[in-house]
């Protein structure tokens, strides 16, 4: 399994091209690692809301490179979306009633030209929610992580107390045989890491790799980071695996 920050594994050739980093061509430019954060912020500030779609098939097909955002209801996956971004109401609207099952996409990149999307994928795990709801997320995500073409990687949010639950393993699951392939790529958060003191935070750390090794072969790119919305803590690293994702030069 990769570390933060290490080389990645190779593009697959059904994904949409890379964007070629406009800083990459400044000839002799050296960037310091604070340049590179900063950059990627900036990047991950530039999301605006899109589309919404209850359905895969009413998703429109855009030949952006895609990073889809899971994670159970409560684990954190808005506020980070939030942080990530920085901006206090982006992922505001999975919250509202009757968007709460939907995907969410947003854009990323220049206003006029685009260069890649966020979609913002439905909380799951909710106890109040009716069997046949939990069926139809299944059957959404499931589809969602198949096959979704321009998907090249997944965000997904584990409460860093938690640590993985078998729902968050089920949804690993369905995206494992791409995982594994190396064509998609998959970074977990553990998410409010602020509750864990350090050696809580290093058994967290430690556990949640123990799984991911499971799904982990040599094309597999596949990270893990402990997270703080309310610390900021992880959240540069973040925004830089997300943006090296899009812009395999940078
Ligand atoms: P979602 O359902 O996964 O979108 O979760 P939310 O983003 O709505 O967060 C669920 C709860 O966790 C809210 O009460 C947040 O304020 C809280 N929360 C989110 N991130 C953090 C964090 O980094 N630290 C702490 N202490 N609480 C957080």
């Amino acid at each position: 399994m990769m570390a933060l920050g290490d080389s990645m594994a190779e593009q697959n050739n059904s994904n949409p091209a890379p964007v070629a980093s406009p800083a990459a061509s400044l000839e002799g430019a050296v960037e310091t690692a604070a340049d590179l954060e900063k950059r990627a912020l900036g990047w991950c500030h530039t999301a605006r809301f899109r589309t919404t779609a209850s359905q895969l098939d009413q998703l429109p097909q855009i030949e952006l490179p895609e990073i889809a955002f899971v994670g159970r209801s409560n684990a954190g996956k808005s506020t980070a979306i939030n942080t990530l971004t920085q901006q206090k109401r982006l992922a505001f609207a999975s919250k509202t009633p009757g968007r709460t099952q939907h995907i969410n996409l947003f854009d990323l990149g220049p206003k006029i030209i685009p260069n890649s999307i966020f979609a913002d994928l439905p909380g799951y795990g909710y106890a109040a929610v009716a069997r046949g709801a939990k069926l139809r997320w299944q059957k959404v995500m499931a589809d969602y992580l198949a096959v979704r073409r321009s998907l090249i990687g997944v965000v997904l949010m584990v409460d860093s107390r938690l640590g993985f639950t078998d729902l968050d393993q089920q949804l690993m699951s369905f995206v494992a045989p791409r995982v594994g392939n190396g064509a998609v790529k998959l970074l977990v958060l553990l998410t409010k890491s602020d509750k864990l003191n350090r050696t809580e935070a290093n058994t967290a750390l430690a556990s949640a790799q123990a799984v991911l090794g499971e799904i982990t072969t040599d094309e597999a790119d596949v990270g893990v980071a402990l997270f703080s919305a309310l610390k900021k803590s992880g959240v540069g690293d973040a925004a830089q695996v997300l943006h090296s994702w899009v812009h395999p030069a940078a």
